[in-house]
């Protein structure tokens, strides 16, 4: 008999309608999973839990998950591990919206001058965007992703600034970028200033374009199609987090609900934009939330065909008011994580790519995770801290030379890829130098001075 593992998270002190209760077995579910057909949200609920017959999950039967969803990715995308030659750069710390897992930003009021206080955040001008992002692309990034708090000075453009200048609400978390310490710029000139050199711009989640439409009638479409003419290449589909209306009221009621998300996204891929999509699990939620989350992106993906990966991200619980204030303990053991990755390549038949995280699940999970469903490594993600300290420790920050070593040595062939996965480049990890190919000012230069 196997052993069970309970999560170290107790889910369930919330009164939640959704619950991971099922009709189906798990052997049904895992059947239909290994034959291709596609699964139901109960399916998905069995598999994650390995069972609801049974409290706990079921180290043998996850094996058999982990084994099933290994298979459909050899299957659908072969032994290719990808990852893209990235920055990272955010404009922005300052954010009144309060969602209660994050740990990424300060109250904006901090950065009003009339506060003087420290507060150890930043903003950036378009000008300062544009020197860091000028500065990778000479390195050889193929992208430059930019997700940022919703700084109460940002509009979409001059237009949108003149009718938040002059409208009466008072609901509009707005202020005047005078006020500020340093002025933001707006969306359009912030994503134009990083649009340089032709590198490809991954910005403005679902939550920064309704920042950016605050106060008006404008569409998502409308909105989207400015930033497109500005330069954005393709939106991240971060912001997700559960895509379950009651989950969402609990972890970040200050954020937009499931079908907003969902209509700024397909709104992004109307106006001809790809898009990627994430979950970000392992607080309140349980796994009926799961297997919904996944079933309502796999509907999207049905409707838009624009989403290029899937990128699980597990909730890091340190320093969020979640864990200050006693709501979580822990976030999701690494049974859990496994079980995420591979029910998200087994349930998202749709969805060509999964990506690992190492950011969120160290380098040696995160390799094991390509083992279990996933087959993209992220990216590099300079950030501009990085790219100061090069030659000294770089922190968040992988080189082509570390990606192509470790992918390696789980007997894979490491890919360098364009955001979109249309450009692929096998790397070989016998030469001697090692560096990126793909970006438009990219010659094989390696990334980092020392490597
Ligand atoms: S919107 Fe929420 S997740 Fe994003 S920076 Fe603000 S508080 Fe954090």
């Amino acid at each position: 008999m196997s052993d069970a593992v309970t999560p170290s998270v107790p889910r369930g002190e919330f009164d939640f309608q959704h619950r991971p209760e099922t009709d189906q077995s798990f052997e049904n579910a895992l059947a239909k999973a290994r034959a291709g057909d596609r699964l139901t949200v109960a399916d998905g609920i069995e598999l994650l839990t390995t069972g609801t017959d049974r409290p706990g999950i079921d180290r043998e039967r996850k094996e058999r998950v982990l084994e099933a969803a290994d298979r459909r990715r050899a299957e659908v995308v072969g032994e290719e591990v990808t990852f893209v030659a990235n920055l990272n750069n955010n404009v922005t710390t300052a954010c009144n919206t309060g969602c209660l897992f994050c740990n990424f930003k300060d109250r904006s009021e901090q950065f009003r001058t009339s506060n003087g206080a420290d507060h150890g955040g930043f903003t950036k001008t378009p000008a300062e965007s544009r020197e860091i992002v000028a500065d990778a692309v000479e390195r050889g990034i193929y992208e430059v992703t930019s997700v940022s708090g919703l700084h109460p000075a940002f509009a979409l453009d001059e237009e949108h600034r003149e009718i938040l200048e002059t409208s009466e609400r008072g609901d509009l978390n707005y202020r005047p970028p005078a006020e500020y310490e340093t002025d933001p710029g707006n969306y359009v000139e912030q994503i134009a200033a990083m649009n340089v050199g032709g590198v490809h711009v991954h910005s403005m989640t679902p939550e920064e374009a309704y920042h950016a439409r605050r106060g008006t009638d404008w569409s998502y479409e409308e909105v989207f199609r400015r930033l497109k003419a500005a330069g954005l290449d393709s939106v991240p589909g971060t912001a997700a987090e559960i895509l379950v209306d009651e989950v969402r009221e609990v972890i970040c009621p200050g954020k937009i609900g499931t079908d907003e998300w969902l209509e700024a996204m397909e709104a992004a891929a109307t106006v001809g934009l790809d898009t990627t999509a994430t979950i970000m699990y392992g607080h309140v939620e349980n796994e009926a939330h799961r297997a919904l989350h996944l079933d309502r992106v796999r509907d999207l993906q049905d409707r838009t065909g624009a989403i290029t990966e899937f990128v699980p991200l597990s909730f890091v619980h340190e320093e969020t008011p979640l864990a200050e204030r006693g709501m979580v303990t822990g976030g999701a053991t690494t049974h859990e994580d496994e079980l995420m990755i591979a029910v998200s390549r087994l349930y998202l038949d749709n969805i060509e790519h999964v990506q690992s995280s190492w950011v969120k699940y160290g380098d040696a999970q995160g390799l094991k995770m390509l083992t279990c469903g996933a087959d993209d490594f992220m990216g590099t993600i300079l950030s501009e801290e990085i790219t100061k300290r090069a030659g000294g420790g770089f922190g968040e920050c992988r080189s082509i030379r570390e990606y192509a070593d470790m992918i390696a040595a789980i007997g894979r062939i490491p890919v360098e890829r364009s955001t979109d996965y249309e450009h692929r480049r096998r790397v070989d990890p016998g030469a001697d130098t090692l560096g990126p190919r793909l970006g438009p000012r990219a010659d094989g230069t390696p990334l980092l001075r020392d490597h």
